[in-house]
């Protein structure tokens, strides 16, 4: 756990979140700022700053990840599909410096 890291303190349960979903590895959590109808992140428990400090030990960890996405998205009501973004790095727009997945949806898509 990173002392002054705001996931690391969500996942911790030091800071409240609107929970989807938890088991001993991953949580997830709405977006305190959603940018469409339905907007949370799958976020990692253990800190990584990013997908760029990931390894191959982390196989495992980023798979479930990804296999999370739908079945959450399909929970949330995103029946039609959504969007998975994983910011990296600030020149990748990363604003909070813990690995999360954004996945969203519900609204028009945004072209890119
Ligand atoms: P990123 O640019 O990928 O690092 O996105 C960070 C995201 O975290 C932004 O969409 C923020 O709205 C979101 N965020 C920041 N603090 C919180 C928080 N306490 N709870 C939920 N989402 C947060
Ligand atoms: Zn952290």
């Amino acid at each position: 756990m990173s002392s002054d890291c705001i996931f690391c303190k969500i996942a911790a349960g030091d800071l409240p979140c609107k929970k989807v979903y938890e088991d001993g590895d991953l949580i997830a959590f709405h977006d305190i700022h959603p940018i469409a109808p339905v907007h949370f992140m799958i976020v990692p428990k253990e800190h990584l700053g990013s997908l760029a400090d990931a390894h191959a030990r982390h196989e495992m960890l980023l798979g479930r990840m990804l296999l999370l996405a739908p079945v959450l998205a399909k929970e949330q009501g995103l029946e039609d599909g959504f969007r998975t973004v994983i910011n990296t790095g600030r020149g990748g727009g990363q604003e909070v410096m813990h690995l999360h997945m954004h996945v969203f949806g519900g609204g028009r898509p945004r072209t890119m």
